[in-house]
């Protein structure tokens, strides 16, 4: 479908998740007057405020795929644990220019380490087990510290344990045994956390937004910084393996992969088929952001070229942060606060973020503390 023919104006996008990702991708979408309509089981969800139609149902919910199907030109997702089958049949039916098999990998440590490791890209060492004896074995022959993480479905850190000396091995094999199967990794001590984020089209066209440098608080990205202070040799290499990567997985669309740098060397860590947390600073510092390259990629639309038009500073706002930022705020005349239009701000629950651009970052945070007082 997209070889031939491009989905232009007023033709109807289809979200499946309603969370903040999919709000983003809605709002690019409304503004180049698309319609958009939204598949999440919670009412009023954060994409379905800015939506023109939403499904209430289940992501896995046969009926309601048929339905999101029917009523779109063209689907996407703001998540990777789509159900497989509901994305087959959305394939089948010509509406899923991203396709399945991004999905099936990203939705899977195991099949995606072992495809980066199968490319030759560095990765750190790791080892596939299927329960708590297994593990057992493994732990027994690699040097601590390392990480044991679910194969499905871990986020914000969630879904993993550090083991750091031979006391933590007990709760490692329960852990196994409780979440099977899992992947062990060895621990890399590293200098900081990057991301590659770029966006391409079926045709194999790709654009590349600036690598991104990452602080986590808790498992959690709390802050974003473009342009990241890297080495030009690893910048090379990072776009050299996303282009590696993209080409083997047909990728369609934004999609964002996250690496460490130590020293001289980087390692691949994972991969996300989609815009990412990361990449939001593009919407005000970039000449297109990751959310509208993204629509026009599974449109079939050609790239933006992608130039940084300032340096830039992103950083979450979790429930806890929420109250503080909205006082701030008739103080503050720079930084973009995007809020989600999450209904309850739980502690560590994302709701929004704030994006400061410039040459003067730190002056404003300067600003923003002292508002917040
Ligand atoms: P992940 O869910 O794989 O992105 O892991 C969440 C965070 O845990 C990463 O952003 C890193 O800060 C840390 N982490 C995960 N795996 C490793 C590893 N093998 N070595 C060091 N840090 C890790």
């Amino acid at each position: 479908m997209q070889k031939n023919s491009s989905i232009l104006p007023p033709q109807t996008i289809g979200i499946i998740g309603g969370g903040q990702l999919g709000r983003m991708m809605a709002i690019a979408a409304r503004y180049m007057g698309y319609q958009v309509a939204v598949l999440d089981p919670t009412p009023n969800c954060p994409t379905a405020q800015v939506a023109d139609k939403q499904i209430i149902a289940a992501y896995d919910d046969r009926t309601a795929i048929k339905e999101l199907t029917e009523i779109s030109d063209v689907v996407t997702y703001e998540f990777e644990n789509v159900d497989v089958e509901a994305a087959k049949y959305i394939e089948s039916h010509g509406k899923l220019p991203q396709g399945v098999k991004a999905l099936e990998i990203t939705q899977d440590r195991a099949k995606e380490k072992q495809l980066m490791k199968d490319l030759g890209l560095p990765v750190p060492a790791f080892s596939i087990v299927r329960d708590g004896a297994q593990c057992e074995d493994v732990l027994r022959n690699v040097a601590l510290p390392v990480v044991i993480k679910t194969c499905r479905g871990g986020y914000d850190g969630k879904g993993q344990l550090k083991l750091e000396s031979a006391a933590d091995i007990p709760a490692a094999i329960r852990f196994a045994d409780k979440n099977a199967p899992c992947i062990i990794e060895t621990w890399v001590t590293f200098d900081k956390e990057i991301s590659v984020i770029f966006t391409r089209t079926a045709i194999g066209e790709m654009e590349f937004f600036p690598i991104a440098e990452n602080v986590h608080k808790d498992h959690i990205l709390y802050q974003t910084t473009v342009r990241a202070t890297i080495a030009g040799g690893i910048q090379e290499k990072a776009y050299q393996a996303a282009t590696v990567l993209a080409d083997q997985m047909n990728i369609v669309g934004t999609f964002a992969i996250e690496m460490f740098v130590a020293g001289d060397d980087f390692y691949v860590n994972e991969m996300a088929p989609r815009p990412h947390n990361s990449g939001h600073y593009t919407i005000e510092a970039c000449t297109i952001s990751q959310f509208a390259q993204h629509i026009r990629a599974i449109c079939g639309l050609p790239l933006v070229p992608v130039e940084l038009i300032k340096p830039a500073r992103m950083i979450n706002i979790l429930g806890e942060d929420l109250e503080a930022i909205q006082q701030a705020m008739p103080k503050l005349n720079q930084g973009y606060v995007h809020l989600y239009g999450k209904v309850e701000a739980k502690a560590k629950r994302k709701m929004g973020h704030i994006t400061f651009i410039g040459e003067n970052i730190n002056e404003q945070l300067e600003k923003l503390e002292e508002a917040k007082q």
